[in-house]
């Protein structure tokens, strides 16, 4: 598989009037051509600020990107790179599909048009010519009378309407890297899956490498083909989609799965809830920051940060538990309910 982008050490930090906030703390990974990379976390776990961090729409000053840390993407630093080396990167080979997509489409200009700004400053088209191919990636995206609606205004299509504009927006480069940040939050369950069907069929068409970027780990399952899951602005967990859900190793990641919904439970069985708040990251605790939070927590889990332990090729976790004096630990029961682990 070839690497398209390569990240080495990443550490991103926000200046606030409490000190410095370490979002970011060390993070390392890459994405291969045409491949779905799912990036899992609650919220404030760094994953939507490793993403921006890619396309550098982090808001500097206040944000920072630290010395040594690496984006590379075709062989370029993104890090290093000045906002006029950005330009024809941003939207034209890295894409980016936001969360709420109303904030993010201009209110005050029709749709159609904001697609043909795109084509004419990114692929140099004429007016006619991107206009065409702004219908044409309409009706890509499934709206349905894709001219008459080229010529309305974002408020005029509903949150589904407006989420699939924003796909057609951002493919319309036909860009090497979508990143999608919480594409499906603000949407009801059935739109949900319309939508993550359409990004899983449109990057097999397009070949499209996408950095799905979520907290709920259910979205993930028929999309992504790799996972890695992040706490604390730390990686805890990375594996093959199979291996995250059929052989979870973390604590956090046990966590994630027994907090998405399930069909094989009993009908009454309360939806799991992981108690506790994530770490200050103004001072990260020394030892693993899921500590205060985990149910295996150890005296040497509070001291250091637990090592990376391979458990295959595609797979490691960041746990105590894996060293060999531990206790041993089953993946808990629930987790193999249904044939799962
Ligand atoms: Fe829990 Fe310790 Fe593993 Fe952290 S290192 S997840 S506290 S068992």
């Amino acid at each position: 598989m070839e690497k398209i982008i390569d990240v080495k050490d990443l550490r991103v930090s926000f200046h606030t009037y409490s000190g410095e906030s370490q979002a970011v703390r060390g993070v390392s990974f890459h994405l291969n051509k045409g491949e779905t990379l799912a990036v899992v976390g609650e919220s404030g776990c760094g994953k939507t600020v490793t993403s921006k961090s890619i396309m550098k729409l982090l808001p500097f000053p206040i944000a920072e990107i630290k010395e040594g840390s690496k984006i590379m993407f075709e062989g370029k630093d993104i890090t290093k790179m000045t906002k006029k080396q950005l330009q024809p990167i941003r939207g034209s080979e890295i894409s980016m599909i936001f969360q709420d997509s109303m904030t993010s489409l201009n209110p005050t200009m029709k749709v159609g048009k904001q697609i043909v700004e795109a084509l004419k400053i990114h692929r140099k088209l004429g007016k006619r010519e991107a206009f065409d191919q702004a219908i044409k990636m309409l009706e890509v995206v499934g709206i349905p009378n894709p001219k008459k609606r080229a010529k309305q205004y974002p408020f005029e299509f509903s949150g589904g309407m407006r989420q699939r504009a924003m796909i057609a927006m951002a493919l319309s480069c036909n860009p090497k890297v979508l990143i999608a940040d919480e594409p499906t939050t603000a949407l009801d369950v059935t739109v949900q899956a319309q939508i993550m069907e359409l990004i899983d069929d449109l990057q097999k068409e397009y070949n499209t490498a996408v950095i799905l970027v979520t907290h709920d780990l259910g979205v993930v399952a028929d999309v992504a083909d790799r996972i890695q899951v992040m706490y604390a602005g730390k990686i805890v967990e990375r594996g093959t989609t199979e291996e995250i859900f059929y052989n979870p190793q973390h604590p956090y990641t046990w966590a994630l799965l027994r907090s998405v919904p399930r069909l094989d439970t009993e009908n009454k069985a309360l939806l799991y809830s992981l108690k506790g708040t994530p770490p200050d990251l103004v001072n990260p605790p020394k030892g693993c920051p899921f500590a205060a939070r985990c149910e295996y927590c150890m005296e040497i889990c509070k001291e250091g940060m637990p090592e990376v332990t391979e458990i295959s090729k595609t797979q490691e976790v960041s746990c105590w538990l894996k060293h060999p004096m531990a206790p041993k630990i089953e993946i808990p029961k629930e987790l193999k309910i249904g044939g799962r682990a």
